[in-house]
């Protein structure tokens, strides 16, 4: 048997920044000012960086997001690692176990034009 190589310094480094962006925090809309929830879906083959809405959705709201192209996300709350957000696929979705927290995609709401220009 072989011994694992040591995780260098760089590696632990770079999980410690992994950990932080992946760990679901309240970041205002940059655009309109929302409330919205930010991470990185904690994958490592396509990582995602979402932006969300906070509002908990139930299956008909969530229906509706769907239907409105927006994607929709499971908030994993833990305390060990932080909020995280992951991937809702279907299989997810279908298997009627997912007991998470179901959010979507933030879509900034119309203003007023004035308000831009300011
Ligand atoms: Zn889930
Ligand atoms: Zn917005």
């Amino acid at each position: 048997m072989t011994a694992r190589p040591k995780a260098t310094l760089a590696d632990r480094l770079q999980a410690k920044i992994d950990a932080r962006v992946e760990t679901a925090r309240s970041d205002p809309c940059p655009r309109c000012g929302a409330d919205t929830l930010v991470a990185r879906t904690p994958d490592r083959v396509a990582a995602v960086d979402v932006r969300a809405d906070p509002t908990p959705l139930d299956l008909a709201a969530e229906i509706l997001a769907r239907l409105d192209g927006r994607l929709t996300w499971c908030l994993a709350t833990s305390e060990l690692t932080g909020d995280r957000i992951r991937w809702r696929d279907r299989w997810h979705i279908a298997g009627g176990r997912c007991t998470h927290t179901v959010i979507a995609d933030h879509r900034c709401r119309p203003r007023p034009i004035q308000e831009t220009l300011l």
